[in-house]
């Protein structure tokens, strides 16, 4: 199992529980969370719903738990993936 992209939607209520969860993959900001560009193949630090850029593919199958229970965890469900 493989989680091949993460993205954020609109709503974002900075919590920082995500963050907690997954630091390697998420970085909370004053306004939003970020996916960072140091796990995505086009490195940029953003919140990945326009760029839809693919995590890094060791991301992908190491932090994919992560990711799952970080998306489980956010009160506003506005952490997105897709899965392979
Ligand atoms: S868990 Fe959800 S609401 Fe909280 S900082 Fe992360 S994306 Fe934002």
């Amino acid at each position: 199992m493989a989680i091949t992209k993460v993205w954020i939607e609109e709503g974002c209520i900075v919590c920082n529980a995500c963050e907690a969860e997954t630091p390697d993959v998420f970085h909370v900001t004053d306004t939003s969370c970020n996916i960072v560009g140091s796990a995505r193949k086009d490195g940029v630090d953003s919140e990945n719903r326009d760029e839809m850029s693919e995590l890094n593919d060791d991301v992908q199958t190491d932090l994919a738990d992560s990711i799952i229970a970080a998306a489980a965890g956010c009160p506003v469900e506005v952490i997105k993936y897709e899965q392979a």
